[in-house]
């Protein structure tokens, strides 16, 4: 079957439907790769801390001791479970209970560490004022507790000093640094739909101009074609003499229509740098210039975008050779590495170009607006001749990175 049948087949709402989930499959997918990419080393981190508790537990002499102890790490990891998924006003509740457990277990286990579990879920809390609330609540609960356990001299908390400032400092900047990276998150992704969308309105504006182009040059001769043999119908008769013009002027729009829709589809193409080089090669050669070329070039894996630009600056800067330089010979240059491409395009002439010609002209700083467009730079020198050194930054991909190297 072939895949033109298949989506017939199919069906209009069920192709909506695949493509739902295809979406929602790369979004996941996208999810668990910025996951695995934001996180590195602290899931290693956070089971050490959900083991650390019971290895506090078992410090204790007492059983009672020891069955509370579990009981309430059992009960802070299922709160905080439902904490993460509750929104409204349980959010507060549950985190105060959850505070509520962490105070319980500094001061019964020298266990502390909780603390850093509640700074992450704060963080991670939305709502602003929720944020600050919850935030002040448990810093100064944090606080109050480590002060207590200090005052009282508890010998297995004053062993474990140093960490517990490393968690008190956590409470004080892991919420803010988490709530940060999130509205970072944020506008990242308002940023790559944004993006997407301009690149959709390009596309559409694109349209509409091959549209309108269409319909102002094709349209208006397609019906000229069509008026004009019309009337050489009539006449063919009548008026033979009159047809056989009319049939002329028929062929002649026709001509014209043809080479209009030729370069309409030339511009629409864009210009290969490889075929830049020939019309120039021609440019230089009418004027009876010396062309130095060392060798031939092949461009890897380069955007049209920065191709057409490449183009069209080395058409410009050939272009002033002929018509200011008054040069004998001119060397054009490229050079592609992993890094950038250079193009090099030197005379032996004499540089005429004062200040107001600079402004006066378009074609440097036209070429200087393009290239800064794609990350480029434009370069002249003026020592012996004219040299203008054009870099623009290489957008090969990584896997045609190491063959250039
Ligand atoms: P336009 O390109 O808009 O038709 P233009 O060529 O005069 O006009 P630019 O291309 O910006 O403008 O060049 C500015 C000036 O720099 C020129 O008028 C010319 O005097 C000088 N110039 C540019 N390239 C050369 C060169 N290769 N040799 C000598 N003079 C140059
Ligand atoms: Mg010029």
């Amino acid at each position: 079957m072939n895949e033109h049948k298949v989506v017939r087949w199919i069906g209009k709402q069920d192709l909506r439907e695949v493509c739902k989930i295809e979406k929602e499959v790369s979004f996941m997918i996208k999810k668990y790769m910025t996951f695995q990419k934001n996180n590195g080393i602290s899931p290693y981190i956070w089971t050490i801390l959900c083991i650390l508790p019971f290895y506090f537990i078992f410090q204790s002499s007492s059983m009672i001791k020891i069955i509370v102890g579990i009981l309430l790490t059992i009960l802070f990891f299922i709160f905080y479970r439902i904490a993460f998924v509750s929104k409204g006003w349980p959010v507060y509740l549950w985190t105060l209970i959850l505070i509520g457990i962490s105070i319980t277990a500094t001061s019964l286990f020298s266990y502390v560490y909780f603390a850093f579990f509640l700074a992450y879920f704060i963080g991670n809390i939305t709502d602003r004022i929720a944020f600050i609330t919850l935030y002040f609540v448990h810093l100064i609960s944090t606080s109050t507790s480590i002060n207590y356990s200090i005052v009282t001299q508890d010998e297995l908390f004053l062993t474990q000093l140093p960490f517990v400032i490393i968690i008190w400092i956590s409470v004080i900047l892991l919420p803010f640094n988490i709530q940060n990276k999130k509205e970072r998150g944020q506008l990242e992704e308002k940023l790559e739909d944004a993006n997407k969308r301009i690149s959709e309105l390009v596309k559409l504006e694109e349209r509409q101009r091959i549209a309108r182009d269409l319909h102002d040059t094709l349209g208006q001769k397609l019906s000229l074609i069509g008026l004009k043999s019309d009337l050489a119908r009539k006449l063919i008769y009548k008026d033979p003499e009159q047809a056989h013009n009319e049939l002329k002027d028929v062929q002649q729009t026709a001509r014209t229509a043809l080479s209009e829709v030729r370069k309409m589809v030339s511009s629409m193409r864009g210009i290969r740098l490889k075929e830049e080089i020939l019309r120039v090669k021609q440019i230089i050669e009418a004027a009876q210039i010396n062309l130095v070329c060392d060798q031939e070039f092949t461009l890897t894996n380069v955007s049209l975008l920065t191709e057409n630009i490449l183009s069209m600056c080395l058409k410009e800067a050939v272009t002033n050779v002929v018509k200011h330089s008054g040069a004998t010979s001119c060397c054009i240059s490229i050079e592609q590495s992993w890094k950038e491409i250079v193009i090099t395009i030197r005379d032996d002439g004499t540089f005429k170009g004062a200040e107001e010609d600079l402004a006066k002209g378009h074609g440097l700083i036209g070429m200087k607006e393009r290239l800064e467009f794609i990350n480029g730079s434009l370069e002249i020198m003026t020592k012996e001749g004219t040299a203008l050194i054009i870099r623009v930054p290489n957008d090969v991909k990584q896997t045609d990175k190491e063959k250039l190297k």
